[in-house]
């Protein structure tokens, strides 16, 4: 008989813990996980699930506007913010319940409450019950960072968006990173007047900057604003419910709704982490080797709680290589290189690899390929917004180091062409392969 309650305590049923819960549990081990929110975490519960919903939901208003072009005679329509928000929480509840199912199945005990650590190899739950494990994994992913204005508390964030009652008339819109330009997206799609307001002049940093720039032209055109070099000064709330937005650099602003999307930081406040001797980077996220291992050798952390790459998949992997290098006598060390990354806006973007400025200050020599076209089906409803494409090659080796993609379906498009950015294939075997015709992604193997 093992000294310990557990082979394996998880806190945290997010993506990256109910995948280590679930495979440890598979690989023999005895586990339980403590959540205190809603199993699923925030990816299911409140962020890439309902946020793709609500944005194949606000589509729509383009798709009925097009339909027009392709012969289809459509009554005015009118959006309802209710039945799609009621519909979302619906699916997101079924989600919620289908986590929890794999969890029951594969025999891990699940506590729907707070545990906190008391020891290397001990939690406390909140009712005060002490529980011990051989090994602990923390997997508390991230939270919304709301920066200190007078008047934030009037601001939601992404936790409370999809709960909204009614849809905003007008929306501002903090930050001009992933959340900020979805939701941009989305609400401008349903009607609502939306301002993103940016402290500084670059919108998702870290992508390319010619993809950036059409995003920003094609949302401007679309009817979004942006402020840029304004930061947030405080929110005032009127008498009649509306915030005013005031502002550095700018004239201030009234709207309806003002949603924080600044950035995510580690969720490890008041776990108990420093008193058992685990270190925290100054962002306050779980210092770990490539093993997932902390600086206490019983303690491991995946997904965004160490705060590496802040995407669903990559705390599915982390979770998945720590259950079989620990439980499963497989050691695995993540990759992350080449993890290939999208932004749902209207139009969304796909990119993996390099940029080009990174693949110029990294390898020097490269070649650049660029497609700009309007894809048929914005030609015939006389959509004026156009793809682009764009392809990085390392002018030494022929490899393809980065493909950049904001057009229709481009995530789409781009999840298979990472393979062969992944595989390390050249512009000669895109070249090679033969175009499917008419395909937006034909462009990739067509560019000159
Ligand atoms: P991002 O990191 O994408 O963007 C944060 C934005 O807020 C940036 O524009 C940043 O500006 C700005 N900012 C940061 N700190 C401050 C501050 N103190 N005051 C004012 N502005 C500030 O964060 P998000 O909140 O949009 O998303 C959080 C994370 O969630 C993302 O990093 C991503 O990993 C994940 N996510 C992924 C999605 C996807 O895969 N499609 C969708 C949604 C979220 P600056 O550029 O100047 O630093």
């Amino acid at each position: 008989m093992s000294e310990f309650d557990y082979d394996l305590f998880v806190i945290g049923a997010g993506s990256g813990g109910v995948r280590a819960s679930r495979i440890a549990a598979s690989h023999g081990a005895r586990v339980a996980v403590a959540e205190e929110h809603r199993v699923g975490g925030t990816c299911v519960i409140r962020g890439c699930v309902p946020k793709k919903l609500l944005v194949y939901g606000a589509h729509f208003a383009e798709d009925i506007h097009d339909a027009r072009k392709f012969g289809w005679e459509v009554a005015d329509c009118k959006f309802n913010w209710d039945v799609l928000r009621d519909n979302v929480l619906a699916e997101v509840d079924r989600l919620e319940g289908l986590y929890g199912q794999t969890l029951d199945s594969h025999k891990v005990t699940v506590f729907k409450t707070r545990a906190t650590l008391i020891g290397p190899q001990k939690v406390r739950l909140a009712d005060g019950q002490e529980i011990s494990a051989e090994r602990i994994l923390i997997a508390t992913g991230g939270w919304p960072f709301v920066p200190e204005f007078p008047g934030s508390e009037h601001a939601i964030t992404s936790n409370e968006v999809f709960h909204l009652d009614k849809l905003p008339k007008r929306v501002v819109i903090a930050g001009g990173g992933y959340i900020a330009n979805e939701f941009a997206g989305i609400f401008n799609e349903f009607g609502s007047k939306v301002t993103i307001v940016n402290r500084g002049d670059t919108i998702l940093r870290g992508y390319d900057e010619q993809i950036r720039d059409r995003l920003l032209q094609i949302s401007m055109t679309k009817g979004i604003d942006f402020k840029f070099n304004a930061p947030f000064q405080s929110i005032e709330k009127n008498d009649d419910g509306t915030l005013t937005v005031h502002l550095e650099n700018c004239d201030a602003i009234t709207a309806d709704a003002v949603l924080i999307a600044t950035g995510r930081t580690p969720n490890t406040k008041g776990l108990g982490l420093e008193d058992v001797g685990v270190e925290l980077d100054a962002h306050g996220a779980i210092k770990v080797d490539e093993t997932n291992q902390s600086s206490v050798p019983s303690i491991y952390a995946v997904g965004d709680v160490t705060n590496r790459i802040q995407l669903t998949p990559v705390a599915i992997r982390e979770g998945q290589a720590f259950a079989d290098s620990v439980f499963g006598g497989k050691p695995t060390v993540v990759d992350y290189t080449n993890v290939p990354s999208a932004v749902f806006s209207h139009p969304p973007i796909g990119a993996v690899g390099m940029t080009e400025a990174e693949a110029r200050n990294k390898l020097g020599s490269i070649r650049t390929y660029t497609s700009d076209f309007r894809a048929m089906k914005n030609v015939l409803a006389g959509r004026n917004e156009r793809a682009l494409y764009k392809m990085i090659v390392n002018a030494a080796t022929d490899q393809v180091v980065g493909l950049h993609m904001i057009g229709p379906d481009a995530p789409e498009i781009l999840q298979a062409a990472a393979i062969a950015v992944k595989a390390g294939l050249t512009k000669a075997d895109f070249d090679a392969t033969v175009a499917l015709h008419p395909s937006m992604a034909e462009e990739l193997v067509l560019l000159k």
